[in-house]
């Protein structure tokens, strides 16, 4: 397999980083690393506690001038953070190739993602829609104001290294809150390119210069956002393992928390479903962005009439598939995170066949952090088969009645995102129906993955039941309050109360 050296990914990520106006907080205590080659780019200092808690104090001060200062103006400043993005969309994907291994065109569509929801947050910006209310008294106005709530700590996976943080930011900015970003170790530098378009963009519109502060390091610092009083709302996107453990510490402060976690992601085939568009559906979803997405494809549940057919297709698309450098446009699949990840892929498989499971293709070690994706036919859904692991495994499973396919389905501890595939227009209705799929994401005729930012984003059970991006998801991130307001010149009380 033919890499780039370590040498020249960093030398990449630093003209990146130049063009971008950014400077590198060099030191120790963290390291950029690129997945590519598995190996250290150079070092970084972390955020020291005092630091951290410097970033969220000054963040809350400026708070009290955003909060104030109009939607449509907040609109403003995110209207040019998206400009920024398009024109240094190919510096950031380039950060994000190097930090992440995504392949070219996946690292430019999640930039490409970041520019939609800047957009959407800017015609947001008019639209922070409260409600009028019947009031059951006369000469009395029952309203709801929506107000911004304060300071957001947002922590981010690996796998969406920027857009999760644009997600969350441009959305909280023109609600009129300010934030706090803590990324994940293991891409700094897309947080740092990122971050500091976006200080171009307040210095521009002259926005306070603290409404949005980054924060470097690990699980340490991020729980600094956690426990700190002064962070109103903890947005955190990661595994269930860690929203199992932010979701009770800030509920214990009573603040407030979004979480958005791991998924366990199902396709269902059904015997009239299109298998032209389903294979290409299936492999994008199980094999896109090398398996390392929330919402990638997991599991098959498949008709036991197409499954054999079906399967041999799917696996000769497989042996076509090109894997390695994410810089070369051929490539299809570029590496997993770190060595770590591919071990768990490794165990995974181990697991799977123990338990019964048939290895059709896949599962190789092709370089300390390149895999072959795997296809292993589960007799059953025990074991392995319900957790996620964060690498191309996709699990095949067959039913024989529709709602077999369903109970399988909804039989894991994840709720994230679900498709099916069929021609049979009932069966799609009962799929989307309330006794159907029980995720936060159900899909017909296409895959589990690549959601729209239009849509909220988000799932249920394990996956934590926040919701993200657009649709409604901007009311997260403001606190409502209701107004009686009694302009009849005499008190009533509610509910035909005598006092007085
Ligand atoms: P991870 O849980 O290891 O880390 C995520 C972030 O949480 C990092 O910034 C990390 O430093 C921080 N963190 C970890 N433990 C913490 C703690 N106790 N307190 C405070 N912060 C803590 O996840 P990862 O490996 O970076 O990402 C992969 C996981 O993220 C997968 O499970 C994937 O499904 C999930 N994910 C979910 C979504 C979604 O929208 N549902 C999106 C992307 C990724």
């Amino acid at each position: 397999m033919k890499l780039p050296t370590t040498d020249a990914l960093a030398a990449r990520a630093r003209a990146a980083l130049d063009r971008i106006g950014a400077a590198v907080p060099e030191g120790t205590g963290l390291a950029a690393r690129s997945p590519i080659t598995g190996e250290d780019l150079f070092g970084l200092r972390p955020s020291s506690p005092a630091e951290t808690a410097a970033a969220i104090g000054a963040a809350a001060e400026a708070f009290t001038a955003w909060r104030t200062t109009p939607a449509p103006v907040r609109g403003n400043l995110v209207r040019v953070l998206g400009e920024l993005l398009r024109a240094h969309q190919d510096d950031l994907a380039e950060l994000i190739t190097v930090e992440a291994g995504k392949i070219r065109s996946e690292a430019l569509g999640e930039v490409q993602e970041m520019i939609d929801i800047c957009e959407f947050a800017v015609g947001l910006s008019r639209q922070l829609y409260g409600r009028t209310i019947a009031s059951e008294r006369p000469g009395h106005r029952l309203a709801e104001t929506w107000h911004p709530l304060g300071v957001v700590g947002v922590i981010s996976a690996f796998n969406f290294p920027a857009a999760v943080w644009s997600w969350n930011t441009a959305v909280a900015l023109v609600c009129g809150d300010a934030v706090v970003w803590k990324p994940s170790e293991l891409t700094p530098l897309v947080a740092i390119g990122a971050s500091h378009l976006l200080d171009r963009a307040i210095a521009e519109v002259d926005a306070p210069r603290d409404v949005h502060r980054l924060v470097l390091g690990g699980r340490d610092v991020g729980e600094r956002l956690v426990d700190d009083p002064r962070v109103a709302l903890v947005s955190a996107t990661g595994s269930t393992r860690m929203g199992r453990a932010v979701g009770p510490r800030v509920a214990a402060r009573f603040g407030r928390s979004l979480l958005e976690l791991g998924g366990n992601n199902a396709s269902v085939v059904a015997p009239s479903a299109d298998l032209d568009l389903a294979l290409r559906a299936v492999v994008f979803g199980a094999v896109g962005t090398a398996g390392q997405r929330c919402t990638t494809l997991r599991r098959l549940i498949i008709h036991r009439d197409v499954a054999d057919e079906f399967v041999t297709r799917l696996a000769n698309a497989y042996a076509g598939l090109p894997i390695g450098d994410p810089f070369d446009d051929r490539t299809l699949v570029g590496p997993l995170i770190s060595g770590t990840a591919t071990d768990a892929m490794a165990q995974a498989l181990d697991k799977a066949v123990a338990e019964g499971g048939e290895l059709v293709c896949g599962g190789e070690r092709l370089a300390p952090t390149y895999v072959r994706p795997a296809i292993v036919r589960m007799p059953h859904q025990n074991g392995i088969v319900r957790e996620e692991t964060f690498a191309p495994i996709l699990y095949v499973l067959t039913y024989d009645a529709f709602g077999e396919a369903v109970a399988l389905h909804n039989d894991v501890p994840q709720g994230l995102s679900s498709s099916i595939f069929t021609r049979d227009q009932g069966e799609a209705e009962r799929f989307l129906a309330s006794d159907g799929s029980d995720c936060g994401i159900a899909n017909v005729n296409i895959g589990t993955s690549g959601a729209e930012i239009g849509g909220a984003f988000g799932g249920e059970k394990e996956t934590g039941g926040g919701r993200e991006s657009g649709s409604d998801a901007w009311r997260a991130y403001m606190r409502r309050a209701t107004n009686t307001v009694n302009y009849s010149g005499t008190l009533t009380l509610a509910q035909n109360v005598s006092f007085l």
